[in-house]
């Protein structure tokens, strides 16, 4: 890859599934001196309209920014945001969910804003939503880098059934939005499939080669990945209690599991999941 053009949105996109570690990584990235992480950017306005209903959830259990606010329209930065993407976009409107047709311009005008507020050179999104993944390679402003990344089924099948007991369900959404996730990836200006097992038991090797592909200089930022101003939407608890980075992989281990990986769970990995390249 070249040297990013100055002009475009450079946007890394974290895409996948839920549950396969994208909170880690996005914190990871963030931590790098030229980047900022705007996290689960596709629920910006989920985030910031205090009028709605709430509903929490365990990935999602409050609306509060990173920095600490209550939700995005009491944090400073986001605040100067929209002011500086309404100066971009005289048509922005925070609630840019309600504008379908419109919905890339305001996006890109916010990402705009985030990048001249920041100067970063890069910025994270960790939405994952497949649908806005596919929205933003469309965008002429943009230029996108998927880093798509992926749990063994087995792993993500546990984590799943911590929160719905339906194995089938967990394989079905796993299948069908990684396989739309790899199919998109190949649109993007780079795609780099990662194992989330390569990323948490050898972050230095996947850091390393991640910011090779990404054009930043080397930096050790990411290994106090829980330091720093962040303003970054959604995300799991681990922002806010951080653990060392390290691997334990949890597998739904029951009789049912090993029968179902057993028949058809294990062709679907081997197509699916990336190889771990640092071992
Ligand atoms: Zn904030």
């Amino acid at each position: 890859m070249g040297r990013m053009s100055e002009s475009l949105i450079n946007l890394v996109m974290i895409a996948g599934c839920n549950y396969s570690g994208s909170t880690l990584l996005e914190m990871m990235l963030s931590r790098h001196s030229e980047a900022f992480g705007a996290g689960e950017f596709a629920r910006f306005r989920l985030f910031l309209d205090e009028t709605e209903p709430w509903t929490p959830t365990p990935e999602h259990p409050e609306r509060s920014c990173a920095c600490g606010a209550a939700s995005l329209l009491r944090c400073a930065f986001w605040s100067r945001a929209m002011e500086r993407a309404r100066e971009l976009y005289p048509h922005f409107n925070p609630n840019f969910e309600r504008d379908p047709r419109r919905l890339m311009r305001h996006e890109e005008a916010l990402l705009k804003a985030c990048q001249s507020l920041t100067g970063a050179r890069v910025l994270i999104d960790s939405s994952k939503n497949p649908d806005h993944l596919r929205r933003c390679l469309g965008s002429s402003a943009a230029r996108v880098h998927v880093i798509h990344l992926t749990k063994d089924l087995r792993e993500y099948s546990g984590s799943f059934q911590r929160r719905n007991p339906n194995r089938l369900l967990a394989y079905g959404t796993w299948i069908r939005r990684n396989a739309r996730t790899e199919r998109l990836g190949r649109r993007a200006a780079s795609y780099f499939p990662l194992s989330y097992a390569d990323l948490a038991s050898n972050p230095q090797a996947v850091m390393t080669e991640l910011y090779a592909r990404l054009d930043l200089p080397y930096e050790d930022s990411f290994l106090r990945y829980w330091e720093g101003e962040r303003h970054s939407i959604g995300g799991n608890r681990m922002r806010r209690a951080p653990q060392p980075i390290q691997y334990r992989p949890t597998r739904a281990g029951g009789l049912a599991d090993r029968a179902l990986y057993g028949t058809v769970g294990w062709a679907f990995n081997r197509r699916l999941l990336p190889p771990r390249r640092h071992v």
